[in-house]
């Protein structure tokens, strides 16, 4: 199951995993974007907001059984300095990145559970590492995804459940056309004279992990382009 297939990672990821031979399932808000990943690979496509608790039981009621969670669905809204937060976009990037991850997790664990060999991915950020101006509110969010995920790890020792964060850096895909509201210009600034990673590289990461033998757990990768050393420090060309 991959939560935000519609676009970006989630639905590179959803492509890789059919690809390998998962059997797959995608959730997402719009359908039409879904669908049209799904369709092509043979995935079945629900609805799903993380933000809504209704929906993610639903999402998760659809499906007997389950061996892999990618919690994937989220983003960042706004690079306001704290001074000037808009609490509504700090409300959504907790409800998105900390309590999607919560409600889908929940709500599938006992079914990964019962699986035998079950696995929970959540895709962080470097954000989730290294906190930068502007960046507080997607930062305290991504942050409390970490801390979900460490803490998991050690409530589920001893069930036959791993748990994998994996913690991208610049990744070309819709995340900076949501942050910044559809403003082209400032979109194409973030990714100037730089070579930032693709989705497809962030779902083979996905795909690596949960490959591996089942006795081997992948606790953290750190992903970043070779352009990019930090959160902020960023190599462009002219
Ligand atoms: P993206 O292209 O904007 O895709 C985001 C996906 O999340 C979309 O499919 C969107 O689908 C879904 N989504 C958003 N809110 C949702 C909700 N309430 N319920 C269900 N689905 C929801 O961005 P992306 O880069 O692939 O982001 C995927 C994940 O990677 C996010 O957690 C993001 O924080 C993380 N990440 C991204 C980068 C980067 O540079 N791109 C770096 C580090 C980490 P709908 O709008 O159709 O619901």
């Amino acid at each position: 199951m991959v939560t935000g297939a519609s676009a970006g990672i989630g639905a590179a990821t959803a492509r890789r995993l059919a690809g390998e031979g998962f059997s797959v399932v995608v959730g997402a808000r719009r359908l039409d974007r879904l669908r049209a990943v799904a369709d092509p690979i043979g995935a079945r496509a629900l609805p799903l907001d993380v933000c809504d608790t209704e929906s993610v039981e639903a999402f998760c009621a659809e499906v007997p059984e389950c061996h892999l969670l990618v919690n994937n669905a989220g983003g960042a809204l706004g690079r306001d300095p704290v001074a000037e937060a808009d609490e509504e976009q700090w409300r959504w990037m907790y409800d998105a990145n900390v309590l999607g991850v919560v409600r889908t997790t929940r709500a599938l664990l006992s079914k990964l559970v019962a699986s035998g060999d079950g696995h929970i991915v959540v895709i962080g950020s470097i954000a989730a590492l290294e906190p930068y101006e502007g960046g507080a509110g997607y930062n305290a969010a991504k942050f409390g995804a970490r801390a979900v995920t460490t803490v998991l790890r050690q409530e589920l020792l001893g069930q036959p459940v791993r748990v994998t964060e994996i913690d991208p850096g610049m990744v070309d895909t819709e995340f900076s056309l949501v942050r910044f509201g559809g403003d082209e210009d400032q979109v194409a600034a973030v990714y100037a004279g730089m070579q930032p990673l693709t989705a497809d590289d962030i779902a083979d990461c996905v795909a690596w992990v949960a490959t591996r033998p089942s006795h081997v757990n992948i606790d953290r990768l750190v992903v970043l382009p070779r352009d990019q050393a930090s959160a902020t420090k960023v190599h462009r060309r002219r």
